[in-house]
């Protein structure tokens, strides 16, 4: 199986230098992250033995040239290019990516703007991608998109291809309330593109939780255990916080360049690398060392700080300005405390090779890395795992991905100076053993899940999920060919019997459970089923004897009401309890549930005769989805040994006699002859228990894409009838 990557750039960029192409090696994190990982690939015992990665090639490129750079870039680089202008690119990625989505999934709202093309430019750049994607999707490729730029890209492949998707988001995912701030039509968009993914990977467990807030609040659908049920798939949300090269950092050998700790009686070093970015926490990060001077006079001379700013995104105006703001504020402080032989900040706007960095990390006595939002923070990881000696301390935001696995480092919040500035002192107090004994427990951590063993570890789960769920999903589809043998066996038969459910296979779901009426329609097609002398249609519904009786009472069909409480045989004009059942019980349960339903607005009680359901479809969705839970349990705890049973369905809690479900009743039905040909159709939860009593000759058929005991699916309940309708022509 081929993985083909999907990122916004290319990992090689291209330049055309006096009408000739020049490809240079990216630099990017993923890149140089992803290497080993690459490299690794057809070699180990994974599924994948090959890998292709596809993205934008840093440039336009011209109609004529594009099969030579595209065959340039296969044979060479295992890339194959999407091309999109130069422009379009640009509006987008100075536009939508960074001028909306980067501020509010970083919290910055006052760095937001929303212009009216940005969505637009946006979704096309998506949509050429799909395009360009589709031309090169093989059968068996198993797709991993990766970051901002693309988050519609899973949703519009997932429409034309059956591939596993899996997405993968290396900045932070906010909380609602910011995510909230998107437009509408964005906010939405951007979750339902995303849920086009198989597997969605996010750093931490907080940005996973807060993928799945949103999804709740804002498109209604529940998650169980981070398990998304979509109409016909399964998704999974998980967390794979991103690792790196360990042996690389903690390995290279550096020289020329210096890398030595300063000698006893020279100053101190402390290390920030950051792109200069405003989540990066650059300009508090200054303050803080500014009151550090002010406060500790002694350190004055004796310690400096080497920052090193990687110019990034030079071309959007909160760049420019914060780079402004920055300048001013390294000469403030360089001149209020600079002495002949000293000066306390050593600025360098530049971006240094990996060897040159790793000599930094390790000459520095202190890493300060004070973002006030970021996805990881790869530079605080690999300063730890360069540190052979492994003397060096890290002082670190808490607001970093980093932070949740670097818990032996020094954290601070770096929106208090304070902080900082104590943090700046106890890092340059600590004692060597202590930096010694800290930095020997992350080092551990950080070689165990390196980058490697992070790239496997979502390819594999991304296989997983997609051999467990998705594609059993297609496997399962009745086909033609199915369709034809099941009727054959009816034709061969000599007892039949038909278990249908009514809402959802006999009459689409309504949103007005009063208005699910059976149509003439219906009705002629269970009159006709019904005159084949050997075949015996029942039909069982979790609804009231009075509704069933009112749309269907006037044909000769078996009914069954309150999900197998009551029988009404098709020679009877009167119902009658399926078994002898007791209402007793409705006397505790009924305040109980009652009490929640005043808790709970939009939430109902409805009371049947045998059986009391608590219904929370039109209740706020995030309250109910925890209230739901509890609610389960507490009913579980005291029905224990009452003989009632509490199932939970979709967004209702039945609460009836034990042994009373469309199971038990199946068996009932089942029992009275010897039938050779036995067909259930089913479309809610409650029609799970059926089809799994139903003997191994049984046709079973689950109307929807979900997890199912059936045997089968049909796409629709206009599928399931279509059933129907072949087998009364028969
Ligand atoms: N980096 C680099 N040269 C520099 C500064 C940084 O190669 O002069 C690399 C650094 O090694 C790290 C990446 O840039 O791998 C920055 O990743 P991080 O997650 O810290 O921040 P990002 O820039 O992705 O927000």
């Amino acid at each position: 199986m081929r993985l083909l990557i999907v990122s916004n750039r290319l990992p090689v960029v291209l330049k055309k230098e006096q009408g000739k192409f020049q490809f240079e090696k990216g630099a990017g994190g993923l890149v140089s992250g992803l290497s080993d990982f690459l490299a690794s690939i057809g070699k180990s015992e994974s599924d994948v033995n090959e890998y292709i990665w596809m993205g934008w090639p840093g440039t336009t490129i011209d109609k004529t040239d594009e099969d030579a750079v595209k065959s340039s870039l296969e044979q060479k680089y295992h890339a194959s290019p999407v091309f999109l202008s130069q422009k379009l690119m640009d509006k987008v990625y100075l536009g939508f990516c960074n001028k909306t989505i980067w501020p509010i999934f970083h919290y910055f709202s006052n760095f937001t703007s929303f212009e009216t093309d940005f969505w637009s430019e946006y979704t096309r750049m998506n949509e050429i991608f799909c395009e360009e994607l589709l031309k090169e999707i093989k059968p068996d490729d198993i797709i991993w998109v990766h970051d901002y730029h693309l988050m519609l890209l899973p949703a519009l492949l997932r429409e034309k291809v059956n591939n596993p998707i899996g997405f993968f988001l290396h900045i932070p995912f906010p909380s609602y309330e910011m995510y909230r701030l998107f437009s509408r039509e964005s906010r939405s968009g951007i979750l339902e593109g995303l849920l086009g993914a198989d597997l969605i990977g996010f750093h931490t467990h907080d940005y996973s939780q807060y993928f799945l807030q949103s999804v709740l609040r804002i498109l209604g659908i529940e998650n169980h255990m981070g398990y998304i049920e979509m109409p016909n798939r399964m998704v999974k949300v998980g967390t794979f916080p991103m690792g790196i090269e360990f042996e690389k950092f903690n390995e290279m050998d550096v020289s020329p360049f210096p890398s030595a700790k300063a000698a006893e009686g020279q100053p101190k070093m402390i290390l920030s690398v950051d792109r200069l970015d405003y989540s990066k926490g650059i300009i508090n990060r200054l303050q803080g060392f500014d009151l550090f001077l002010k406060r500790h006079p002694e350190w004055r001379g004796k310690v400096f700080m080497n920052m090193i700013v990687v110019p990034s995104r030079t071309g959007v105006p909160s760049y420019q300005k914060i780079k402004r703001t920055l300048d001013e504020l390294v000469g403030n402080v360089n001149g209020n405390y600079s002495q002949d032989d000293w000066t306390p900040v050593v600025y360098q706007y530049t971006s240094l090779p990996h060897n040159e960095l790793i000599a930094k990390y390790r000459k520095s006595d202190v890493a300060l890395l004070t973002p006030l939002r970021d996805g990881m923070n790869l530079v605080a990881k690999e300063y730890v795992a360069s540190l052979q000696d492994r003397r060096g301390v890290l002082v670190l935001s808490e607001f970093t991905g980093a932070a949740k696995e670097l818990s032996e480092t020094i954290i601070i919040n770096p929106n208090s100076i304070d902080e900082i500035a104590t943090g700046i002192l106890e890092a340059l107090d600590m004692p060597e053993r202590e930096q010694i004994r800290r930095n020997k427990i992350m080092q551990k951590r950080l070689k165990r899940y390196d980058v490697t063993k992070w790239a496997h570890d979502f390819v594999d789960n991304l296989i997983n999920i997609s051999k467990s769920t998705g594609y059993s999903a297609n496997e399962k589809l009745l086909t033609p060919d199915t369709q034809d043998k099941l009727l054959k066996h009816y034709n061969e038969a000599k007892n039949c019997i038909i278990i249908v459910n009514y809402d959802g296979t006999l009459v689409p779901i309504s949103k007005y459970p009063g208005q699910a009426k059976a149509s003439d329609e219906l009705l002629r097609l269970l009159t006709r089923l019904h005159e084949n002398d050997k075949s015996e249609l029942v039909i069982i519904s979790s609804r009231g004897r009075e509704d069933l009786d009112n749309w269907l009472g006037g044909v000769p069909v078996n009914l069954t009401a309150e999900h197998g409480s009551w029988i009404k045989n098709k020679t009877e004009d009167d119902w009658h309890l399926f078994k002898p059942l007791s209402a007793g019980w409705k006397h505790d349960i009924l305040p109980i549930l009652e009490m929640y339903a005043d808790r709970l607005p939009g939430s109902f009680v409805e009371e049947r005769e045998y059986s009391i359901a608590w219904n929370y479809k039109k209740a706020d969705i995030e309250q109910s989805s925890v209230l739901s839970k509890e609610i389960s349990e507490h009913l579980m705890s005291i029905t224990g040994n009452v003989g009632v049973q509490v199932l939970h369905g979709n967004k209702v809690i039945e609460i009836s006699n034990s042994g009373v479900n469309k199971g038990e009743l199946a068996m009932h039905w089942l029992s009275r002859k010897n039938y050779d040909f036995v067909l259930a159709i089913g479309a809610g939860w409650s029609d799970e228990l059926l089809f799994q009593t139903l003997p191994d000759h049984a046709w079973s058929v689950k109307v929807g894409f979900n997890q199912t005991a059936a045997r089968y699916l049909v796409k629709n309940q206009r599928d399931a009838m279509g059933i129907l309708e072949a087998l009364a022509d028969q």
